[in-house]
């Protein structure tokens, strides 16, 4: 038998590391006072307002693996932007190319091109293997555009997504199946038509629910993730992958590869790393050191169709692009950050480091017989509440305990280490240290040690 929580022990403990927390962070507090009036929700970006504790940590400084919050703790930030900083904080080529390229160069948007992009776009080609990439600001907008460019060329208007996968703020992918069928994801706000028609869902890791939705012959592309990573990490079961390409193929369906997250996998993303072969890879957040960015890379093939056919309007109102997108600016810093900081021999130091954390949190579980799993994907490592680990989204999400991640968040968060909010997920930069490992395995350690188990 393995253990379980006693619950009403378990809330006395997160109540008293709430109240840790507030006497830890006076000055995030008074800063929190001070400026939530005129902000939604009382913070700049209403997620924020979803933080473990009362109020959420502002930010002072950060460099590297480490943030400083305003009362001065300098924590070691396993969050890393939950991403857009897995290049670490402010690396320092990316901060020389961005203060060349607005600060002595000077125009970081003037609707005129820079040689960067296509610095950027030939490295991008040569890691993922898409010959053709157009850049947005944010992933969000690059799957967006992508989508447009699915259904013009496919001339079908329907798209597939698996459940719990997460796009961006992309509407039709807010679809999960429910007892009867296919429903709206709770918490959609405000969508622009039912995701139901718009959309088809398939479990991850589920070859034969894909084919049945596909039959249909209406899904212009499937959208997904490799290996999931927004409810937890979901790895794909032997021939999964190879499977979602056959079908798709068969059906006259596009596949999209967004490898936002997955390209912790290896310097290429998933794409690379497992040989993948999809029509259009998505990408954004780390890509330009945490300046934003979004890109999206087209098989030579699709971008000669999208770009030859007549119907679709490329340079003018046609949905697809923003006045800012591919500025001087986010180039020049993601040319820099894919040259010299998430180089090949960085990423084998980070997914060293996070083969290392990845044991060490499976020693803790077995130690403590928990009914947990941990799953690595390159430079980037989750544990979940649930054994076996889930195959698809549907069941990860149903592992989700928000009191004990609350718990183990701020447990964590009072000692020194920061990791990925709303999941438990750490990843490693070329930053992160084997000292900043084993500190994280001796605090989790502690706090699993303190868990009322029976
Ligand atoms: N794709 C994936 C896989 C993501 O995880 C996210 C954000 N977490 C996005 C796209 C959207 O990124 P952004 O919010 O930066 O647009």
């Amino acid at each position: 038998m393995t253990a379980s929580i006693d619950r009403t022990r378990l809330a006395e403990l997160l109540e008293a590391e709430r109240t840790a927390f507030t006497q830890r962070n006076p000055a995030s507090a008074a800063a929190h006072a001070r400026t939530a009036g005129h902000l939604l929700g009382g913070v700049p970006m209403t997620w924020m307002a979803k933080s473990a504790g009362p109020f959420p940590l502002y930010l002072d400084r950060a460099h590297g693996a480490r943030v400083v919050d305003l009362d001065g703790h300098e924590l070691v930030d396993f969050c890393l932007g939950d991403t857009g900083a897995m290049a670490g904080h402010s690396p320092q080529q990316t901060v020389d190319a961005v203060q060349r390229r607005y600060g002595e160069l000077g125009g970081a948007t003037t609707m005129m091109p820079t040689e960067d992009a296509g610095v950027v776009a030939a490295e991008l080609s040569r890691r993922f293997g898409m010959a053709q990439w157009s850049f947005s600001l944010t992933a969000t907008d690059a799957n967006r555009w992508a989508l447009r460019l699915a259904r013009s060329v496919t001339g079908r208007g329907r798209v597939l997504v698996n459940p719990y996968s997460y796009h961006g703020s992309v509407d039709e992918s807010f679809i999960v199946t429910g007892p009867d069928g296919p429903v709206a994801r709770a918490g959609n706000v405000g969508p622009a038509y039912d995701v139901t028609l718009t959309s088809r869902v398939a479990e991850f890791n589920d070859l034969d629910a894909l084919e049945r939705e596909l039959a249909h012959g209406d899904v212009a592309a499937v959208l997904m993730e490799p290996a999931m990573t927004n409810m937890g990490i979901v790895l794909p079961e032997a021939g999964y992958l190879e499977g979602v390409r056959e079908l798709t193929r068969a059906a006259g369906t596009l596949l999209i590869n967004d490898e936002t997250h997955t390209i912790s996998a290896g310097p290429g993303g998933c794409t690379a790393a497992w040989g993948l072969d999809p029509d259009i890879v998505t990408l954004g957040k780390a890509i330009a050191g945490g300046i934003p960015i979004g890109a999206y890379g087209l098989s030579a093939e699709l971008a000669d169709r999208i770009w030859n056919d007549p119907d679709t309007d490329l340079v003018d109102t046609g949905g697809v692009g923003g006045t800012l997108a591919g500025n001087a600016l986010c180039l020049a810093a993601a040319r820099a950050t894919l040259e010299h900081v998430l180089t090949t021999d960085a990423y084998e130091r980070m997914i060293q480091l996070a083969g290392d954390y990845t044991l060490g949190v499976e020693q803790l579980i077995a130690r403590h017989d928990l009914p947990w799993t941990i799953a690595q994907l390159g430079a980037r490592a989750e544990y979940r509440f649930v054994s076996p680990a889930p195959v698809n989204g549907t069941q990860s999400h149903a592992a989700t305990d928000i009191e004990l991640e609350d718990y183990l968040h701020l447990f964590l968060l009072n000692r020194g280490i920061y990791l990925t909010p709303f999941h438990n997920m750490a990843l490693m930069s070329p930053a992160t240290t084997s000292d900043d490992v084993a500190l994280h395995l001796e605090i989790l350690g502690a706090a699993l040690a303190g868990l009322p188990l029976h």
